[in-house]
Parts: C-alpha cells; sequence; structure tokens
C-alpha cells in the first residue's frame, strides 16, 4: 500500500504542484522540473533528481511521497496481454491490463475498486462499488506499467490509455480528468487526446461536464437499442435513456471538434444480436460522427449470459456497415489470464454482492 503518511506528489494536478512549491518559496518551475522526472523519464527516486538543489530535495524527503499502487500479482497471457493485480489498501485489488497490438500498445486503466452501475453482465458491476480511486493510483497505474515494461515516458510502451477496467469512470469525475489532464500534458504522459479514452455506461451530465473541462476520446457501452432492454443491460439508463445519451454524445463531439464517440455493443447471445438489432443500431448512429466497437462477451460466473457465434457477429456488422456506420470486431484477448473486459473482479471486501440469477433470467427470457 502506498505510505500515507506523506503527501503523494504522483498524480498532483500542475497547477497544485507549483502552488506547492511556491508555498514552499520555491519557483514553479521547480513543479515542472519534478514532473519530467515522474513522468517522462519515470524516476521516482529524488536522489537521482539531480537538477533540483540537494536542499529542497532535504526539505522534500520524508515530506512527500512520489508512490505507486503495490503489485499483488502479475500474469502475463500467451498472447502478450499483462495483468497487474494491485493493492489499494484494506484487502483490497484493482487491475490493469497491457495489450499490445501491431505498432500500439493499450493500457486499460481501472477507476474505481468495484462500481455501483451493476450492469449484469460484467464481473466489476457483480461486486458492487467500494471506493473512487485517486488521481495517484490511477497515474500511478500508467507509471506502473511503464517501469514494469522497461520503458520511460519518453520512450513508452504505452501509446493509448482506456478507461475500460475496473468501475465507472465519469461517477469519479474529479480525479479522473486530473488523471487525463497528466496523460496529455507534455510533461505528463504527453499522448495525443485521441489516445486516451473515458469509456462511460452513460452517466449524461458528466459527459456534459466532461466537454467543458477536457476533450479526450468519449466511448459509449450502449449494448442496447431499446431502452427497454437497455434499462435491463445498462441500468443507468432508466435515469439518462438512449435519446438523451445520444444527444449528449453529439454535442460532446462539435464541442470537443471530435472525429467521433466509440459505441461498445457487447454482443449476448439471443439477447441483443439479431438482424433487427444491428438495422435499429444502424438507424440510431447513421449520419453522425460514431464508431462501432462489438465486443465478444466475455463470459462471467454466475450470469446467464452466452457469447454470439462468430457468424452471427459477421451478420451484425455487415448490416451496419451496408449501412455506412464504421463497425469493428474486438478480438477477445488475455482470456487464459481473465484479463479481458469485464472479467476485471479484483478482489473485494465489504463488497455489495447483487442478488443475480433472478433477474438475469428476467432479463434474457424477455429479449
Ligand atoms: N464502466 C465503464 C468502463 C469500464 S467497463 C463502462 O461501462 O463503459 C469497459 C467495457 O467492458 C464496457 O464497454 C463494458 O460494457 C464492457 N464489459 C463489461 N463486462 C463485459 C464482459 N463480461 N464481456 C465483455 N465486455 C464487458
Ligand atoms: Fe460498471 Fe462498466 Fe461494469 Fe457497468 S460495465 S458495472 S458501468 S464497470
Amino acid at each position: 500500500m502506498m505510505n500515507t503518511e506523506s503527501l503523494n506528489l504522483l498524480g498532483m494536478p500542475r497547477g497544485d504542484l507549483e502552488a506547492y512549491f511556491s508555498s514552499m518559496g520555491e519557483k514553479p518551475f521547480r513543479a515542472r522540473q519534478l514532473m519530467r522526472w515522474m513522468y517522462r523519464r519515470s524516476v521516482l527516486d529524488l536522489a537521482e533528481m539531480t537538477d533540483l538543489s540537494q536542499a529542497l530535495r532535504d526539505h522534500l524527503n520524508g515530506k512527500i511521497s512520489l508512490g505507486l499502487p503495490d503489485v499483488r500479482d502479475r500474469q502475463q497471457s500467451t498472447d502478450g496481454t499483462v495483468k497487474w493485480l494491485l493493492d489499494v489498501g484494506k484487502s483490497q485489488d484493482v487491475e490493469t491490463v497491457f495489450i499490445p497490438e501491431e505498432g500500439r500498445g493499450t493500457l486499460c486503466v481501472s477507476s474505481q475498486v468495484g462500481c455501483a452501475m451493476d450492469c449484469p453482465f460484467c464481473a466489476t458491476g457483480r461486486q458492487g462499488f467500494n471506493r473512487n480511486l485517486s488521481a495517484a493510483e490511477i497515474i500511478g497505474q500508467v507509471l506502473l506499467a511503464v517501469r514494469d515494461l522497461g520503458g520511460t515516458g519518453e520512450d513508452s510502451p504505452v501509446t493509448n490509455v482506456v478507461f475500460m477496467g475496473m468501475g465507472e469512470p465519469l461517477a469519479n469525475f474529479r480525479e479522473v480528468t486530473a488523471a487525463c489532464d497528466l496523460l496529455t500534458d507534455d510533461l505528463g504522459f504527453a499522448l495525443s487526446r485521441r489516445r486516451v479514452t473515458v469509456s462511460t455506461s452513460g452517466l449524461v451530465p458528466q459527459i456534459k461536464r466532461l466537454a467543458e473541462v477536457t476533450n479526450v476520446a468519449l466511448a459509449i457501452s450502449l449494448h442496447a437499442t431499446r431502452d427497454e432492454l437497455r434499462n435491463d443491460l445498462v441500468p443507468i439508463n432508466r435515469k439518462h435513456p438512449i435519446t438523451e445519451l445520444l444527444r449528449a454524445c453529439w454535442d460532446y463531439a462539435a464541442q470537443t471538434n471530435s472525429k467521433q464517440i466509440t459505441f461498445e455493443y457487447i454482443m449476448l447471445d439471443g439477447v441483443n444480436d439479431d438482424r433487427q438489432d444491428a438495422i435499429e443500431l444502424a438507424g440510431l448512429l447513421q449520419g453522425y460522427p460514431a464508431k462501432v466497437n462489438l465486443i465478444p462477451f466475455n463470459p462471467v460466473a454466475g450470469t446467464p449470459f452466452g457469447r454470439t457465434p462468430q457468424k452471427r457477429v459477421d451478420a451484425f456488422r455487415k448490416v451496419l456497415m451496408d449501412k455506412g456506420v464504421i463497425t469493428i470486431t474486438r478480438r477477445p484477448r488475455g482470456d487464459d489470464i481473465d484479463a479481458a473486459c469485464g472479467q476485471l473482479a479484483g478482489n473485494l471486501d465489504n463488497k455489495v454482492r447483487v442478488p443475480l440469477a433472478q433477474k438475469m433470467l428476467h432479463t434474457v427470457n424477455k429479449s
């Protein structure tokens, strides 16, 4: 666990860090020097930060920490995917996953311990919500992965960061947006805004606020084309139905000058995957700046859902493509180490277990 006695400067917004140094009578550029060490060079040991005066380093020693989450376990899949299980205290874990692909490396980070959104197909949702992660814990996942994979911020194996691990990022707005700022800051990880993706189940007011403070890429977990079904699959839909959600998406794209919004759609066998669903999905997105990601369902024990056969996925994709909606099919990755989307369950204490089976059968029978 991180040292909680001292102030962890990791993940602190640039402005706050400058204010911190000013409060010690130091020039704000000290903050920028420190950021360069931490994020560009991935150095966390004050002793190595030779352009900070010895007096300043002595002063900081003991007062501050630059702490990364502790790694409880690390697993590597046969396909190169790496999963870290991180100790976030009180016997709780979150997971971070690195997915290497040709020409890029995507890091899937967690934003919360558990999740309150209660989507019935999701392993994280099954656990209930425990707490928000801090920006230090979110940025710590990135720095830890970069260092573990033998890189630095300047020469990074991580080219893309997606908030698709555990948790609902927009329910942890302040810390997630602070982390996004550091991911895109040129003294941070200097990622292009298109390479940082916040994925949400559809918290409409927060999507509106997001457009005011950042312009990173937005992904929506849509999963259904009718409110009746989406109310069951993504319960936040009862509060913010599809029409309202889509309007917020198009506004976000316009306000942030984004090329497109990504719509994630898990293919659930016999639930949301027939031709009529594809036609309706195309109807919702046609003519808008949208791209669809068809996600194979990763089985979660205790849920009644199954994975749509590949043939039906291909047919679904063809309907969308024929109607001019760009659609890609995601390959399952890291299956053998439970590192695929929605399999991130960590290890929680105090979790609220949601009684599941009956509710689910209800969902499936209905569709
Ligand atoms: N809470 C956010 C981000 C984390 S979930 C969200 O829901 O968007 C990241 C993605 O994994 C979401 O699209 C989610 O719907 C998907 N997912 C969850 N459980 C899954 C499962 N069992 N199989 C495949 N994808 C899953
Ligand atoms: Fe939470 Fe996303 Fe899982 Fe839904 S799919 S329970 S929003 S993590």
